[in-house]
């Protein structure tokens, strides 16, 4: 039987976005057999397994392999400031179990091709010894991917760390980029992650080709930029393998995604947060949620309570407890925040399902993290985002957004990253009631109409999901 195999980072994000480009290979093929090498997060990011466990009983065509459990020594754990390098870590040990893993769905499968996800390019010296092509996913935007191919040529141009240096860095199709902006990752030359990811973008191009969760008429500068070959002004990008942009990809149905708790509620009955929606006028309410692993202090959850009060305008706001504190949030707040706003605000305290959310007739506006999935579901929903990054890549995604694809407002942070009531106050009232709110508003539903485009017959990602079948040679 013909078999694609999938390999992607624990994150629940990342996980999701191959889970859904595994559907969206199945629907077109549907007498493929889609397997899934899964591993155990190395760091407390909530469970994945009630995720894995929906979709392998939905989905037969589907079928997860987990890799047996690494346990990090805790003097890596304890040195470790940024949980990717823990991933980077484990999925250098997972190599011999990876392998192995390879050899049992051979004996009874033709693997025609391995998807790795960006993260997982440790794999490529596993693959190598099989007779299939691998490809990376990149679960991230063509801006984003620009970024990081040039990331190898600027790091060998320079002795200093991004942290360090005040000037702007000139990516291919991506507007002028402030160098502290890049990756969160990549700010501090001497820290292992820093290695980790500028091994992972010099495998990038080795790849049979990068599949990228975006769609062309979202970003046309940075895949123009790419499939061009445009250099840098720190040199030429080096030579890519085909890009295939075969988005937006955007979980279908994300409730309880993890075990952060079930927000969305199993049940028949209504969840109390989707009744309060309903009460709401058109477009009038702020949805705030920041990702999988957005968590503020106990000192920035107040102060976004005063900003929000002081906005007057309406918000669904998705709490989780700051890291640490395991407290009644409700004594975080101001007293008698939650009274004062009761009519007008709703704060759910678990897992929100956010693209239903995202699709309530009374949503008007987005608070987000910027993380890729959610910028792709707000751009679906047609719904505008303010950009309030917090980690990863999210610091440069909100420079796209904002300055590229004119679909967001900036909230801004003081240097150390804080953000006072003043400015939240001022952004929402901004966001939803001026020129330039409605000018992103009226921007991200030509997007959503566009990404609707893109996936139909004869859409740019459409056409290459169908390239990216033809490379390969399936009968
Ligand atoms: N998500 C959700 N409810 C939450 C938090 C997150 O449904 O309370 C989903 C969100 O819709 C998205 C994913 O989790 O699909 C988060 O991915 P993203 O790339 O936005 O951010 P990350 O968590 O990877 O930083």
């Amino acid at each position: 039987m013909d078999a694609i195999v999938m390999y992607p980072s624990p994150a629940i994000g990342h996980l999701i976005s191959m889970v859904e480009l595994a559907k969206l290979i199945l629907n077109h093929r549907p007498s493929l057999s889609i397997h899934i090498i899964v591993f155990d997060p190395p760091y407390d990011a909530g469970s994945t397994a009630p995720y894995i466990n929906k979709v392998y009983a939905t989905i037969p065509s589907i079928i997860f392999h987990h890799l047996p459990t690494i346990t990090l020594l805790p003097s890596i754990i304890s040195s470790c400031q940024i949980p990717e390098t823990l991933t980077f870590e484990v999925l250098l040990l997972n190599n011999p179990n990876l392998h192995q893993a390879l050899v049992s769905i051979s004996n009874n499968y033709t693997i025609f091709a391995f998807i790795a996800d960006f993260f997982c390019y440790a794999a490529q010296s596993v693959t190598a010894k099989f007779n299939f092509p691998t490809y990376e996913f990149f679960t991230s935007g063509a801006g984003c991917l620009s970024l990081m191919l040039c990331f190898p040529t600027i790091h060998k141009n320079t002795t200093k760390s991004f942290k360090d240096m005040d000037n702007l860095l000139h990516i291919p199709g991506v507007p002028p980029m402030p160098a502290k902006d890049m990756p969160q990752p990549f700010l501090e030359r001497d820290d292992n992650v820093y290695q980790y990811f500028l091994d992972a973008t010099i495998q990038l191009p080795r790849s049979a080709g990068i599949i990228v969760n975006t769609f062309e008429s979202l970003e046309p500068r940075a895949v123009k930029a790419m499939t061009d070959g445009l250099g840098a002004p720190d040199g030429p990008l080096p030579p890519l393998p085909p890009l295939y942009c075969i988005g937006p990809l955007i979980a279908s149905d994300n409730r309880g995604g993890s075990s952060h708790g079930g927000g969305g509620g199993d049940s028949d009955s209504k969840p109390e947060y989707l009744a309060w929606l309903d009460t709401q006028p058109i477009q009038s309410v702020v949805f705030l949620c920041f990702g999988s692993l957005g968590r503020f202090s106990a000192e920035q959850l107040k102060e976004i309570a005063v900003g929000l009060e002081r906005s007057g305008q309406r918000f669904l706001w998705v709490v989780k407890n700051p890291p640490q504190l395991d407290t009644d949030l409700d004594s975080i707040f101001p007293e008698g925040f939650l009274d004062r706003t009761r009519e007008r605000g709703f704060v759910l305290k678990s897992w929100a399902p956010q693209v239903e959310i995202l699709n309530h007739d009374s949503v008007g506006g987005f608070v987000t993290h910027c993380g890729w999935n959610s910028v792709l579901e707000a751009v679906c929903a047609g719904v505008p985002m303010l950009a309030w990054p917090l980690y990863a890549e999210q610091r440069c995604n909100r420079i796209l957004l904002v300055q590229e694809l004119k679909i967001a407002l900036p909230m801004v942070e003081s240097e150390n990253g804080f953000v006072s009531s003043t400015e939240v106050d001022k952004r929402v009232r901004e966001f939803m009631n001026s020129e330039e709110g409605d000018s992103v508003r009226r921007q991200t539903k030509a997007m959503k109409n566009e990404a609707k485009a893109a996936l139909n017959k004869g859409g740019f990602s459409c056409v290459a999901l169908f390239k990216l079948f033809e490379s390969w040679k399936l009968k």
